[in-house]
């Protein structure tokens, strides 16, 4: 029976070769963090949303362990049948503080949160406005509910109000969106989202993923950054990227959402309970984030000074108010030779091209972290400058 299928299967797999799309994994050979080994080799990671540094955090190591000793290794269940600890209904109260939000369930990761937040809330007589460049797990999530679904051009407001009118017989609405969007680092426009959410009696849904520990003064992301904390009814989030980098998704937002959450969400309800040691890890994580302000001003002052550097040395890079600096190139083929030549130098960065940007948009997506010293960001960019001159993108 297998053979046809093997068959099948190799050709598709040289087609993706053919086309230039075959994904290879890199080796990491130590933790996660500024200065990562890769084939014995030491280099400088730039493409990590390792925000704030965390992922080889000693103080979340160090809990993550004392959870481990003092809850055990793992859960083996699902949290309705055979209960939860008392260290996940922490975890929750710490997330709802840290967002101003009234209510917050946990979920093994944020595509769970994403891919079981829409159907069990909404219903053919709904409606569901999403922004094009929502994540993946977005548009997973809104494919297994039956509320109609209308799109909107990214960060389009013309298109967003346009959507919300061919929406307006719908029994309930929701706008939904990415805080940042991962491939240019722009920030969603949420003032003007919640003012048309309110013309049009809409709710808003937004996913902090990218944005969370970096946008926002103190990093509590969009909500901080327009003044709008306790004001969205659905905010989801990972503790994958920023907050330490580990595993765990949350939906966080109105108190009766929530709860409808644990009623009929069918990730948290049939998916394994977090992990003790990660629960634990998550909890010292935001006592941290409340305890000083030094990691995301360090993030902060890191970007700005990169993507001016960057400017000024001849780069078109994004306009960016998180921590994503895209540097355009335009050609394809010269994001991967440019990606190539900087690992040459010792800086991993990753070229991106069709189709996960639109065609004629490659480009090198450079990430920014806490954990980058100036000496690491100046060796990025003088790099940056060697391959730039190399290649002829800069003069
Ligand atoms: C990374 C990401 C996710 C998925 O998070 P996981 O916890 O890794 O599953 C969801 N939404 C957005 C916007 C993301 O960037």
């Amino acid at each position: 029976m297998y053979n046809n299928f093997q068959e099948y299967l190799k050709q598709e797999l040289a087609q993706i070769e053919a086309d230039g799309l075959y994904k290879n994994e890199r080796i990491i050979e130590s933790p996660q963090g500024a200065e990562i080994i890769v084939k014995g080799k030491k280099c400088l990671n730039f493409c990590a949303n390792n925000y704030l540094g965390l992922a080889d955090n000693p103080q979340l190591i160090e809990a993550a362990k004392k959870g481990m000793d003092a809850r055990g290794f793992g859960m083996s269940s699902v949290r309705f049948i055979c209960g939860c600890q008392d260290l996940h209904k922490e975890l929750e109260a710490k997330i709802s503080e840290f967002f101003g939000t009234e209510d917050t369930i946990l979920y093994a990761a944020c595509f769970d949160a994403n891919g079981g937040v829409f159907e069990p809330l909404l219903g053919p007589e709904d409606a569901i406005i999403s922004d094009a460049l929502n994540h993946a797990s977005i548009i997973d999530g809104v494919r297994l509910c039956k509320a109609q679904r209308f799109r909107y051009a990214n960060a389009d407001m013309a298109d967003l109000e346009a959507q919300l009118q061919a929406a307006k017989d719908c029994r309930f609405k929701l706008i939904v969106t990415d805080g940042v969007f991962s491939m240019d680092g722009n920030v969603c426009p949420l003032d003007k989202i919640y003012e048309l959410a309110q013309k049009y009696n809409a709710m808003i849904m937004v996913d902090e993923s990218h944005s969370a520990g970096v946008v926002g003064v103190t990093g509590r992301g969009v909500t901080e950054r327009f003044n709008l904390k306790g004001e969205i009814e659905i905010i989801t989030g990972t503790l994958g990227k920023a907050f330490g980098g580990a595993m765990g998704g949350f939906t966080t937002g109105k108190k009766e959402i929530i709860d409808m959450l644990r009623q009929r969400s069918r990730p948290y309800l049939f998916s394994n309970s977090m992990a003790p040691g990660l629960v634990a890890a998550g909890i010292r994580m935001f006592e941290m984030m409340s305890e000083t302000n030094e990691l995301q001003d360090k993030l902060h002052a890191n970007t700005e000074y990169f993507i001016r550097e960057m400017v000024a040395k001849g780069f078109d890079c994004k306009p960016s108010e998180s921590a994503i600096c895209a540097v355009m190139l335009y050609d394809a083929p010269l994001s991967q030779k440019f990606a190539a030549r900087m690992q040459d130098e010792g800086i991993f960065v990753t070229g991106f091209y069709y189709p996960v940007v639109p065609k004629g948009q490659a480009r090198i997506r450079v990430q920014i972290s806490a954990a980058h010293e100036k000496e690491h960001l100046d060796k990025c960019i003088n790099a940056f400058v060697k391959i730039g001159q190399e290649l002829e993108v800069i003069k």
